[in-house]
Protein backbone atom coordinates (compact mmCIF):
# COMPACT_ATOMS: atom_id res chain seq x y z
CA UNK A 1 0.00 0.00 0.00
CA UNK A 2 1.75 3.09 -1.08
CA UNK A 3 0.99 6.04 1.32
CA UNK A 4 4.44 7.83 1.28
CA UNK A 5 5.41 11.09 -0.69
CA UNK A 6 7.94 9.57 -2.47
CA UNK A 7 5.63 8.68 -5.26
CA UNK A 8 3.87 11.72 -5.71
CA UNK A 9 7.25 14.20 -6.87
CA UNK A 10 6.13 14.02 -10.12
CA UNK A 11 2.37 14.50 -9.85
CA UNK A 12 0.35 17.09 -10.27
CA UNK A 13 -2.84 17.66 -8.50
CA UNK A 14 -5.69 20.46 -9.23
CA UNK A 15 -7.74 21.56 -5.85
CA UNK A 16 -10.67 23.63 -6.30
CA UNK A 17 -11.79 25.76 -3.38
CA UNK A 18 -8.06 25.35 -2.28
CA UNK A 19 -7.84 29.24 -0.60
CA UNK A 20 -10.35 28.13 2.25
CA UNK A 21 -11.56 25.07 4.56
CA UNK A 22 -11.11 21.67 3.08
CA UNK A 23 -9.67 22.32 -0.18
CA UNK A 24 -7.13 24.29 1.58
CA UNK A 25 -6.25 21.17 3.56
CA UNK A 26 -6.05 19.25 0.65
CA UNK A 27 -3.79 21.38 -1.35
CA UNK A 28 -0.98 21.70 2.00
CA UNK A 29 -1.39 17.67 2.71
CA UNK A 30 -0.91 17.44 -1.14
CA UNK A 31 1.71 19.39 -1.25
CA UNK A 32 3.26 17.99 2.44
CA UNK A 33 3.47 14.66 -0.09
CA UNK A 34 6.03 15.95 -2.80
CA UNK A 35 2.57 16.70 -5.23
CA UNK A 36 3.39 19.63 -7.55
CA UNK A 37 -0.32 21.45 -6.68
CA UNK A 38 -2.30 24.02 -8.63
CA UNK A 39 -4.82 25.58 -6.47
CA UNK A 40 -7.90 27.00 -8.13
CA UNK A 41 -10.33 29.41 -6.09
CA UNK A 42 -12.42 32.43 -6.98
CA UNK A 43 -10.62 34.15 -3.40
CA UNK A 44 -8.12 36.04 -4.95
CA UNK A 45 -6.81 36.81 -1.52
CA UNK A 46 -7.23 33.48 0.39
CA UNK A 47 -5.25 31.75 -2.46
CA UNK A 48 -2.34 34.52 -1.86
CA UNK A 49 -1.97 33.31 2.07
CA UNK A 50 -2.16 29.82 1.04
CA UNK A 51 -0.06 30.57 -1.85
CA UNK A 52 2.70 31.99 1.56
CA UNK A 53 2.35 29.08 2.72
CA UNK A 54 3.20 26.70 0.27
CA UNK A 55 6.38 28.49 -0.59
CA UNK A 56 7.24 28.48 3.63
CA UNK A 57 7.43 24.63 2.74
CA UNK A 58 8.95 24.82 -0.53
CA UNK A 59 6.12 23.26 -2.26
CA UNK A 60 6.22 23.65 -6.13
CA UNK A 61 2.84 24.98 -6.79
CA UNK A 62 0.44 27.42 -9.03
CA UNK A 63 -2.48 29.73 -8.02
CA UNK A 64 -5.25 30.32 -10.54
CA UNK A 65 -8.13 32.47 -9.80
CA UNK A 66 -11.01 31.16 -10.96
CA UNK A 67 -14.74 30.82 -11.13
CA UNK A 68 -15.32 27.09 -11.53
CA UNK A 69 -18.81 27.56 -12.32
CA UNK A 70 -17.71 29.01 -15.56
CA UNK A 71 -16.78 26.95 -18.88
CA UNK A 72 -14.43 29.81 -20.30
CA UNK A 73 -12.22 30.29 -16.97
CA UNK A 74 -12.18 26.29 -16.25
CA UNK A 75 -10.74 25.96 -19.40
CA UNK A 76 -8.43 28.74 -18.71
CA UNK A 77 -7.26 27.16 -15.73
CA UNK A 78 -6.88 23.97 -17.23
CA UNK A 79 -4.36 25.24 -19.76
CA UNK A 80 -2.35 27.26 -17.14
CA UNK A 81 -1.80 24.04 -15.58
CA UNK A 82 -0.72 21.92 -18.75
CA UNK A 83 1.82 24.75 -19.89
CA UNK A 84 3.17 24.51 -16.26
CA UNK A 85 3.91 21.14 -15.89
CA UNK A 86 2.01 19.24 -18.71
CA UNK A 87 -0.30 17.05 -16.99
CA UNK A 88 -2.87 16.03 -14.84
CA UNK A 89 -3.23 13.37 -12.15
CA UNK A 90 -5.16 14.49 -9.34
CA UNK A 91 -8.38 16.29 -9.46
CA UNK A 92 -9.89 17.23 -5.80
CA UNK A 93 -13.01 19.27 -6.05
CA UNK A 94 -13.94 21.05 -3.13
CA UNK A 95 -15.13 24.56 -4.56
CA UNK A 96 -18.86 24.65 -3.02
CA UNK A 97 -21.09 27.37 -1.43
CA UNK A 98 -23.84 26.70 1.13
CA UNK A 99 -27.27 27.92 0.75
CA UNK A 100 -30.73 27.69 2.40
CA UNK A 101 -33.78 27.44 2.22
CA UNK A 102 -37.15 25.40 1.26
CA UNK A 103 -38.16 25.10 -2.08
CA UNK A 104 -41.07 27.54 -1.64
CA UNK A 105 -38.09 29.90 0.20
CA UNK A 106 -35.81 29.11 -2.61
CA UNK A 107 -35.82 32.07 -5.51
CA UNK A 108 -35.08 30.66 -8.30
CA UNK A 109 -31.61 32.59 -9.19
CA UNK A 110 -30.41 30.95 -5.58
CA UNK A 111 -31.33 27.67 -7.09
CA UNK A 112 -29.37 27.86 -10.09
CA UNK A 113 -25.97 29.56 -8.29
CA UNK A 114 -26.13 26.55 -6.06
CA UNK A 115 -26.47 24.08 -8.71
CA UNK A 116 -24.09 25.78 -10.74
CA UNK A 117 -21.07 26.14 -8.29
CA UNK A 118 -21.57 23.06 -6.12
CA UNK A 119 -22.67 20.52 -9.30
CA UNK A 120 -21.97 21.94 -13.00
CA UNK A 121 -18.41 23.27 -11.72
CA UNK A 122 -17.55 19.24 -11.52
CA UNK A 123 -19.00 18.76 -14.72
CA UNK A 124 -17.08 21.57 -16.05
CA UNK A 125 -13.96 20.82 -14.37
CA UNK A 126 -14.00 16.81 -15.65
CA UNK A 127 -15.22 18.29 -19.07
CA UNK A 128 -12.45 20.35 -19.80
CA UNK A 129 -9.40 18.01 -17.38
CA UNK A 130 -10.44 14.92 -17.78
CA UNK A 131 -9.32 15.00 -21.75
CA UNK A 132 -5.72 15.35 -20.62
CA UNK A 133 -6.19 12.41 -17.80
CA UNK A 134 -7.61 10.17 -20.59
CA UNK A 135 -4.72 11.02 -22.68
CA UNK A 136 -2.47 9.84 -19.85
CA UNK A 137 -4.68 6.66 -19.44
CA UNK A 138 -4.79 7.57 -15.71
CA UNK A 139 -5.61 10.09 -13.00
CA UNK A 140 -7.53 10.47 -9.89
CA UNK A 141 -10.45 12.60 -9.28
CA UNK A 142 -12.00 13.78 -5.79
CA UNK A 143 -15.41 15.18 -5.18
CA UNK A 144 -16.47 16.69 -2.30
CA UNK A 145 -20.51 15.96 -1.80
CA UNK A 146 -21.70 16.18 2.07
CA UNK A 147 -23.91 13.87 4.26
CA UNK A 148 -26.56 15.90 3.32
CA UNK A 149 -26.86 14.09 0.10
CA UNK A 150 -28.41 11.49 1.98
CA UNK A 151 -30.21 12.86 4.93
CA UNK A 152 -30.81 16.56 5.70
CA UNK A 153 -31.64 19.20 7.87
CA UNK A 154 -33.83 21.11 7.54
CA UNK A 155 -33.89 24.31 4.09
CA UNK A 156 -31.36 22.54 2.41
CA UNK A 157 -33.40 21.87 -0.63
CA UNK A 158 -31.04 23.76 -3.42
CA UNK A 159 -27.72 22.02 -1.10
CA UNK A 160 -29.04 19.31 -0.58
CA UNK A 161 -30.23 18.47 -4.21
CA UNK A 162 -26.35 19.69 -5.61
CA UNK A 163 -24.96 17.17 -3.10
CA UNK A 164 -26.79 14.16 -4.41
CA UNK A 165 -25.92 15.11 -8.30
CA UNK A 166 -22.23 15.07 -6.84
CA UNK A 167 -23.23 11.35 -6.25
CA UNK A 168 -24.72 10.29 -9.64
CA UNK A 169 -22.03 12.03 -11.42
CA UNK A 170 -19.24 10.67 -9.47
CA UNK A 171 -20.93 7.17 -10.18
CA UNK A 172 -21.31 8.11 -14.13
CA UNK A 173 -17.83 9.73 -14.20
CA UNK A 174 -16.60 6.21 -13.07
CA UNK A 175 -18.32 4.05 -15.33
CA UNK A 176 -17.26 6.28 -18.26
CA UNK A 177 -13.99 6.17 -16.98
CA UNK A 178 -12.91 3.28 -15.70
CA UNK A 179 -11.54 1.77 -19.09
CA UNK A 180 -8.76 4.77 -19.37
CA UNK A 181 -7.78 3.94 -15.45
CA UNK A 182 -9.23 6.95 -14.42
CA UNK A 183 -11.07 6.34 -10.68
CA UNK A 184 -13.86 9.01 -9.48
CA UNK A 185 -14.86 8.73 -5.86
CA UNK A 186 -17.19 11.34 -3.45
CA UNK A 187 -16.32 11.97 -0.10
CA UNK A 188 -19.64 12.86 2.04
CA UNK A 189 -18.08 14.99 5.00
CA UNK A 190 -20.51 15.62 8.04
CA UNK A 191 -19.50 18.58 9.91
CA UNK A 192 -16.15 20.21 9.42
CA UNK A 193 -15.02 23.21 11.11
CA UNK A 194 -14.13 25.62 8.28
CA UNK A 195 -15.06 29.39 7.28
CA UNK A 196 -18.74 27.94 5.64
CA UNK A 197 -19.80 26.04 8.81
CA UNK A 198 -18.28 29.26 11.01
CA UNK A 199 -20.69 31.21 8.69
CA UNK A 200 -23.76 29.08 8.98
CA UNK A 201 -23.03 28.57 12.64
CA UNK A 202 -23.02 32.71 13.14
CA UNK A 203 -26.54 32.76 11.65
CA UNK A 204 -27.33 30.66 14.96
CA UNK A 205 -26.40 33.55 16.99
CA UNK A 206 -23.25 35.08 17.87
CA UNK A 207 -21.64 32.54 19.94
CA UNK A 208 -20.39 30.43 17.32
CA UNK A 209 -18.12 28.06 19.56
CA UNK A 210 -21.02 26.97 21.35
CA UNK A 211 -23.08 26.34 18.17
CA UNK A 212 -20.37 24.20 16.83
CA UNK A 213 -19.69 22.16 20.09
CA UNK A 214 -23.84 21.83 19.90
CA UNK A 215 -23.41 20.94 16.68
CA UNK A 216 -20.39 18.05 17.53
CA UNK A 217 -22.97 16.54 19.83
CA UNK A 218 -25.14 15.45 16.66
CA UNK A 219 -22.31 12.91 15.83
CA UNK A 220 -21.30 9.71 17.51
CA UNK A 221 -17.65 11.06 18.21
CA UNK A 222 -18.88 14.39 19.91
CA UNK A 223 -17.39 16.86 18.05
CA UNK A 224 -17.33 18.38 14.48
CA UNK A 225 -13.98 17.66 12.56
CA UNK A 226 -11.10 19.60 11.25
CA UNK A 227 -10.22 20.29 7.60
CA UNK A 228 -7.40 18.16 7.84
CA UNK A 229 -8.99 14.88 9.09
CA UNK A 230 -11.54 15.02 5.61
CA UNK A 231 -8.29 15.91 3.62
CA UNK A 232 -6.67 12.72 4.71
CA UNK A 233 -9.52 10.83 3.05
CA UNK A 234 -9.19 12.46 -0.27
CA UNK A 235 -5.58 12.24 -0.79
CA UNK A 236 -5.78 8.73 0.45
CA UNK A 237 -8.55 8.59 -2.74
CA UNK A 238 -6.35 10.78 -4.79
CA UNK A 239 -3.13 8.17 -4.19
CA UNK A 240 -2.62 4.48 -4.93
CA UNK A 241 -3.36 3.16 -2.23
CA UNK A 242 -7.06 3.44 -3.14
CA UNK A 243 -6.19 1.82 -6.57
CA UNK A 244 -9.36 -0.45 -6.83
CA UNK A 245 -11.71 2.06 -5.58
CA UNK A 246 -14.10 4.00 -8.36
CA UNK A 247 -17.67 5.10 -7.80
CA UNK A 248 -16.95 5.27 -4.02
CA UNK A 249 -19.13 7.79 -1.91
CA UNK A 250 -17.32 7.90 1.41
CA UNK A 251 -18.82 9.04 4.63
CA UNK A 252 -16.48 10.55 6.71
CA UNK A 253 -18.58 12.20 8.92
CA UNK A 254 -18.34 11.10 13.14
CA UNK A 255 -20.85 9.05 12.86
CA UNK A 256 -23.40 11.89 12.26
CA UNK A 257 -25.71 9.36 10.15
CA UNK A 258 -25.54 6.67 12.17
CA UNK A 259 -27.41 7.96 14.88
CA UNK A 260 -31.14 7.90 14.84
P1 LIG B 1 -15.32 27.14 2.60
O1 LIG B 1 -16.38 28.15 2.27
O2 LIG B 1 -14.66 27.23 3.89
O3 LIG B 1 -14.30 27.05 1.39
C1 LIG B 1 -14.80 26.91 0.08
C2 LIG B 1 -13.83 27.52 -0.92
O4 LIG B 1 -14.44 27.39 -2.21
C3 LIG B 1 -13.62 29.02 -0.67
O5 LIG B 1 -12.24 29.33 -0.71
C4 LIG B 1 -14.35 29.68 -1.83
O6 LIG B 1 -13.78 30.91 -2.26
C5 LIG B 1 -14.25 28.61 -2.91
N1 LIG B 1 -15.28 28.78 -3.92
C6 LIG B 1 -16.61 28.99 -3.74
N2 LIG B 1 -17.21 29.17 -4.92
C7 LIG B 1 -16.25 29.08 -5.87
C8 LIG B 1 -16.27 29.21 -7.27
N3 LIG B 1 -17.40 29.46 -7.95
N4 LIG B 1 -15.11 29.07 -7.95
C9 LIG B 1 -13.95 28.81 -7.28
N5 LIG B 1 -13.88 28.71 -5.94
C10 LIG B 1 -15.02 28.84 -5.24
O7 LIG B 1 -16.06 25.71 2.50
P2 LIG B 1 -15.62 24.27 3.07
O8 LIG B 1 -16.36 24.05 4.31
O9 LIG B 1 -14.16 24.10 2.99
O10 LIG B 1 -16.33 23.36 1.99
C11 LIG B 1 -15.62 22.71 0.95
C12 LIG B 1 -16.57 21.71 0.32
O11 LIG B 1 -16.98 20.78 1.33
C13 LIG B 1 -17.85 22.35 -0.21
O12 LIG B 1 -18.21 21.73 -1.42
C14 LIG B 1 -18.86 22.04 0.88
O13 LIG B 1 -20.17 22.00 0.38
C15 LIG B 1 -18.38 20.70 1.36
N6 LIG B 1 -18.80 20.34 2.71
C16 LIG B 1 -18.47 21.12 3.77
C17 LIG B 1 -18.91 20.75 5.03
C18 LIG B 1 -18.58 21.56 6.27
O14 LIG B 1 -19.14 21.27 7.34
N7 LIG B 1 -17.70 22.54 6.20
C19 LIG B 1 -19.65 19.59 5.20
C20 LIG B 1 -19.94 18.81 4.10
C21 LIG B 1 -19.51 19.20 2.85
Amino acid sequence: MEMNSAQWDDRVIIVTGAGLGIGKAVALKAAEWGAKVALWDVNREALSAVSRELTAMGGDHLTVTVDVSISSQVAEAVSHVISRWGRIDGICNSAGIQTYGTVTETDEDTWDRTLTVNLKSMYLVAHHGLPVMMAQRGGAIVNVSSVQALATQPRVAAYAASKAGIIALTTSMAVDYGAYGIRVNAVLPGSVDTPMLRWSAALQGPDVPSTLREWGQLHALKRVAQPDEIASVCIFLLSDAASFMTGSHVVVDGGLTSQL
